[in-house]
C-alpha cells in the first residue's frame, strides 16, 4: 500500500515535472517568435516619456528618438545608439536582453542610450571612452540613468549604421 502510494506520488512529480518544462519549453519558443508584449512595450513607451520629461527639465529641449526592439543585434550587446548616414539618430534595444533582464533593459539602458542621442544631436561624435566621456556622464545622470560613471566597456555608439 505505501510502495503503491510512493510510487503514484513519484508517477505525479515526474508529470509535473514535464509539464513545466514544456511549459517553459512553449514560453522561450513564444518569447523568441513573437513581439515583446503589449506590457513591455507600453513600460519601454513609459520609460521614453519619463526620460524626455526629464531632458526638457534639465537640459532645457526635447529629442524624439524612436526605440526600435531588434533582435537582429549581437548577444552582448543591451542596447545601440546610431547616427545613421541620413543623419537619424536611432535607439536600438536588444530584444533578446528582455527575456532574463527586462527591469534593466528598462531602468538603466534606455537612460543610458538616451544620453548617447543626446550627445549626437548636440553634435557631439567623440569616440572617447567609446563615447562614455564626463558631458556623457552628465547627461546620463540628469535623465535618471543608473551607474553613470561606471566603466562601460561597449561600443554601442554606431556611425553611420543604418540598421540591425
Ligand atoms: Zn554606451
Amino acid at each position: 500500500m505505501f510502495l503503491q502510494r510512493l510510487n503514484l506520488f513519484f508517477f505525479f512529480v515526474v508529470i509535473l515535472s514535464i509539464l513545466l518544462l514544456g511549459y517553459h519549453w512553449y514560453q522561450d519558443y513564444h518569447f523568441d517568435n513573437h513581439p515583446l508584449s503589449t506590457t513591455l512595450l507600453q513600460k519601454i513607451e513609459n520609460k521614453k516619456l519619463q526620460t524626455r520629461q526629464l531632458m526638457k527639465k534639465n537640459l532645457g529641449f526635447d529629442l524624439n528618438v524612436p526605440l526600435i526592439v531588434s533582435d537582429a543585434m549581437p548577444a552582448h550587446l543591451y542596447g545601440a545608439t546610431a547616427y545613421t548616414k541620413h543623419h537619424r539618430i536611432v535607439i536600438y534595444l536588444n530584444k533578446k536582453r528582455f527575456k532574463e533582464s527586462s527591469e534593466y533593459m528598462i531602468n538603466h539602458v534606455i537612460p543610458h542610450e538616451y544620453a548617447h542621442a543626446v550627445m549626437f544631436y548636440k553634435g557631439n561624435f567623440t569616440n572617447k571612452k567609446k563615447g562614455h566621456g564626463k558631458e556623457w556622464q552628465q547627461i546620463c545622470k540628469q535623465l535618471n540613468g543608473i551607474k553613470c560613471e561606471q566603466y562601460v566597456n561597449e561600443h554601442d555608439i554606431l556611425l553611420g549604421k543604418t540598421s540591425f
